[in-house]
């Protein structure tokens, strides 16, 4: 299938994140572009520029006065006395409102969830490309494709509307399912990251018209650990719209797979135009954050029961961190959806 793909990730390069009350290195690597991009060589994808589509497709999702801090926030930052190189909140309104300050520090906090979203110089050049990536190739479906695959980075499923979290900035999934929309009444999402798609399941939450579907480790003792409960159903109209399937951390091929093949029964009762799979490879037992043990037969048999689906597809990249297994796994998940298709 034809694989979207844009050089301009390279300059988001974050250096650092909290794990565990330690400074570690950022996982959210470029390198691993270099390695997906290999999978799909490997796979026989035919690689496609991105096109721009610019800030229309992101103001379907996200608030204007999220993106103007995004766009503006590392410049900001290096004002600060001694400020390092990368904007990082450490204080944050949880639970009391408040009101948003002028400081840049207090922005940060404000917008960033986390201490795993720095923001460097280069950040928003990376982030803003890669929503191009993924709306060029929901174009591509748009336009007769059976599928297609948009290799982002930074990912997106964990950003919310207003808040950047979880190595991810602007909600590439959800913005190229909005702008599916305009072509569609109804739009499904399945995320198969190892983590719970919050970001997407909270922009989406209190809409009918779109179906977000997440399959991942159980939260209770995994990030995002607050959201991705089985009994967050969706709100309003979108009551009944949202379905989290999460398994127990660890569990291997089968229940990874029989809880994409279980997905398949809601979103055909939703009777959706388009697909979109928000692919993350992070639940490969190769995978520095370890989430399900699955291998590459369990990814190539998840990309198969896809296929059944039968709907038209849009692949958007999201986690998965550096091993030899990265880009075999995503191989793996392409060729058995095309070998099902
Ligand atoms: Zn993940």
């Amino acid at each position: 299938m034809k694989a979207v793909f844009t050089d301009l990730h390279k300059g988001h390069d974050p250096k650092r994140f909290i794990l565990r009350g330690k400074f570690a290195q950022g996982e959210e690597r470029p390198e691993r572009a270099e390695r997906l991009a290999a999978g799909l060589n490997a796979g026989n994808h035919e690689l496609v520029p991105s096109e721009v589509f610019g800030q229309g497709p992101r103001l379907g999702v996200h608030s204007v006065d999220y993106l103007r801090f995004m766009e503006e926030a590392a410049a900001e930052w290096k004002t600060l006395a001694d400020a390092s190189d990368e904007v990082l909140g450490n204080v944050h309104p949880v639970r009391r409102g408040g009101t948003m300050p002028q400081s840049i520090t207090g922005r940060a906090g404000w917008y960033m969830q986390d201490m795993a979203c720095g923001i460097g110089p280069d950040s928003w050049l990376a982030a803003s490309s890669a929503t191009d990536v993924a709306v060029t190739a929901a174009e591509l479906v748009i336009e007769g494709e059976r599928a297609a695959y948009a290799l982002c980075r930074p990912p997106g499923h964990h950003a919310y509307r207003d808040a950047a979290g979880g190595h991810c900035f602007l909600n590439n999934t959800a913005i190229a399912a909005q702008y599916l929309r305009s072509v569609h009444d109804r739009v499904a999402i399945l995320d198969i990251d190892i983590h719970h798609g919050n970001g997407t399941q909270d922009i989406f939450y209190d809409r009918g018209d779109v179906l977000t579907v997440s399959v991942h480790a159980d939260p209770s003792r995994f990030y995002p650990f607050f959201w991705g409960y089985a009994h967050e159903r969706g709100t309003g109209a979108g009551e009944g719209a949202n379905l989290n399937l999460p398994i127990p951390v660890g569990s291997g091929d089968d229940a990874y797979v029989a809880a994409v093949e279980a997905s398949a029964k809601t979103i055909a009762a939703f009777t959706p135009g388009m697909l979109v799979i928000a692919l993350g490879l992070d639940a490969s037992a190769d995978d520095p954050f370890g989430g399900a043990k699955v291998t590459a037969a369990g990814f190539r048999r998840a990309g198969e029961a896809i296929a059944r689906m039968g709907l038209p597809t849009l692949f958007v990249q999201e986690g998965g961190y550096l091993s030899d297994q990265l880009g075999p796994n995503l191989t793996a998940v392409l060729g058995g959806f095309e070998a099902a298709a």
